[in-house]
């Protein structure tokens, strides 16, 4: 019941160890959550460089608590990841973007790509990849229109992963390498994976004008994707500085505040309208 509930989580808050406590009430209030609805996401454009025009959205998750009102994905993701429960999280977010992006189409916007966030755990479960077949024949979304976002720490069994994105690719979706290099990738890391895109990492935009070293980071990682034939884009554009010199080292794509916030999914049409 309720109340037992509630007994319980004194009885672990007063005394087991704090971590372990505070990992365990956050699952419990994890799978609540998923039970209560209290997910939601939101959808950040990013628009073509060259043409202004939105081309796709990330799908970011927000979790809006009961009583804690909205807890960022940084405060909860790391430990959803630790018990677990984020396989079932990521289920929800796969299925709910591609519900999403079925009705964008629905309400006449054009085949927008939209690209959802994996988790490891999510990446490494036996089923993934049939779970995402199963998800887009049940909703009915196009593949072509997915792109699923990978971190490079998620590919550390090298056969393995490049089995699973193979497969994935068969199917007909895409995949991008996210907060592109921050991680251990090596050139021949890039030539062995069946991967689409890069997005280059914003720690890089932001300090990009300031700093000469990131700055060369940030046209070698262009010129790097373009060689090897992969779309790159940036994330965490702020400025019009920012925007002028990425599209000056020919960069594809751009995401980040001075395009737009991540926005709800009904703003999504103003948004599209506003851009073309
Ligand atoms: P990420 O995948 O690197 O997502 C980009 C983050 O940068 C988002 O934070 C976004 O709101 C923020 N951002 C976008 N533009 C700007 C900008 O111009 N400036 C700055 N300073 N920030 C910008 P958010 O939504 O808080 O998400 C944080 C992280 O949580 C994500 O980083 C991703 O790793 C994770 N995450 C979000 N949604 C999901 C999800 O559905 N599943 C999984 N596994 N992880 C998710
Ligand atoms: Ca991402
Ligand atoms: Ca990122
Ligand atoms: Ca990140």
């Amino acid at each position: 019941s309720k109340e037992n509930g509630k007994n319980m989580y004194t009885f672990y808050a007063r005394d087991m160890n704090d971590h372990l406590s505070e990992t365990m009430l956050l699952e419990i209030e994890l799978r609540k959550a998923l039970e209560r609805n209290e997910f939601y996401l939101l959808y950040q454009p990013q628009i073509d460089i060259s043409t202004g025009r939105v081309v796709g959205v990330e799908a970011l998750l927000r979790w809006n608590h009961g009583k804690k009102g909205l807890i960022p994905p940084s405060d909860f993701i790391p430990l959803a990841e630790e018990t677990g429960v984020i396989v079932q999280i990521g289920e929800w977010v796969l299925r709910t973007a591609c519900l999403q992006g079925k009705r964008w189409r629905e309400e006449g916007l054009p085949p927008l790509r939209i690209a959802v966030n994996l988790s490891g755990r999510q990446f490494l479960s036996r089923d993934f990849v049939s779970s995402i077949q199963r998800t887009l024949s049940e909703t009915g979304m196009n593949p072509e229109q997915l792109e699923l976002e990978i971190t490079e720490s998620m590919t550390l069994d090298v056969n393995r992963s490049i089995s699973t994105l193979r497969q994935l690719k068969n199917i007909g979706v895409t995949i991008s390498i996210d907060d592109f290099g921050t991680g251990y990738s090596s050139l021949s890391y890039l030539k062995n994976f069946p991967v689409d895109c890069l997005k280059i990492d914003q720690s890089f935009v932001r300090a990009m004008l300031t700093d000469a070293n990131d700055r060369s980071i940030v046209s070698t990682i262009i010129a790097l994707a373009h060689n090897l034939n992969l779309r790159v884009v940036a994330e965490g554009v702020e400025t019009e500085e920012q925007q002028a010199w990425l599209a000056s080292c020919g960069c594809d794509e751009l995401q980040g505040y001075f395009i737009s916030k991540p926005i709800p999914d009904t703003e999504l049409h103003r948004f599209y309208r506003q851009c073309s």
